[in-house]
């Protein structure tokens, strides 16, 4: 990662930047070190028109069905002062409680897009699992392009192209996932009966490892 204050190359997780001193500490003492609760789009700064909001939510809503281990979250508004939006991503990143089933995994695999509206800057921090997949010259295309945007006070235009661009990365290191459940109850969370006595007649539901499952009632 690099240091969201000085932007020197932090190669290691480090309690302090070496060059200027910035620390996750220090954040936390500033801003607090207490859960937020961070709604996918917070437009503090009252940017996005209804519409806007609608065509980010759907893009969201996307990006959600294809990683659901992932999450993305946007913020819009004035900075705390003496603060940059990177150090606020940072912030949010790990701060942010997210409404996602997978909680544990909710810091590794965030992506928070932090704007300021009056100073026109953006920043985009990556959780620590998917920053590697961005490299420098990815990520300086996509805040380029985003900057442009928000320039241009296009400031929906400015989120959904972020998306798509982190949509691209991460569908090019996304792999097939192993099938493994996480939740073993499934079935009874799914409303149907199970059939008495199954539909295959001819297969005793006695016999050792049939799929069918727990058939006790
Ligand atoms: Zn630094």
């Amino acid at each position: 990662m690099k240091c969201p204050h000085c932007e020197c190359p932090l190669n290691t997780p480090l309690p302090a930047c070496p060059q200027c001193g910035f620390s996750a500490e220090a954040l936390g003492a500033y801003l607090g070190d207490h859960w937020v609760r961070l709604e996918r789009i917070t437009d503090a700064a009252h940017c996005l028109r209804l519409d806007d909001t609608r065509q980010c939510e759907v893009m969201m809503d996307d990006f959600e069905r294809v990683f659901p281990q992932a999450f993305f979250a946007v913020y819009l508004g004035m900075l705390p002062t003496g603060l940059n939006v990177a150090e606020l991503g940072f912030w949010l990143l790990n701060q942010g409680a997210f409404n996602t089933p997978l909680i544990q995994k909710r810091n590794d695999f965030g992506v928070v897009m932090v704007v300021d509206p009056v100073s026109k800057n953006l920043a985009v921090s990556l959780g620590y699992a998917i920053e590697g997949y961005f490299d420098p010259k990815t990520l300086n295309a996509l805040l380029h392009t985003a900057g442009e945007k928000l320039r241009a006070q296009e400031y929906a235009a400015a989120i959904t192209v972020t998306l798509q661009r982190v949509m691209q990365v991460l569908r090019g290191h996304a792999r097939p996932k192993p099938w493994s459940p996480e939740v073993s109850h499934q079935a009874s969370t799914i409303a149907v009966e199970p059939l008495r006595g199954g539909h295959r007649v001819s297969t005793p539901s006695t016999e050792p490892g049939h799929m069918a499952g727990n058939r006790s009632r």
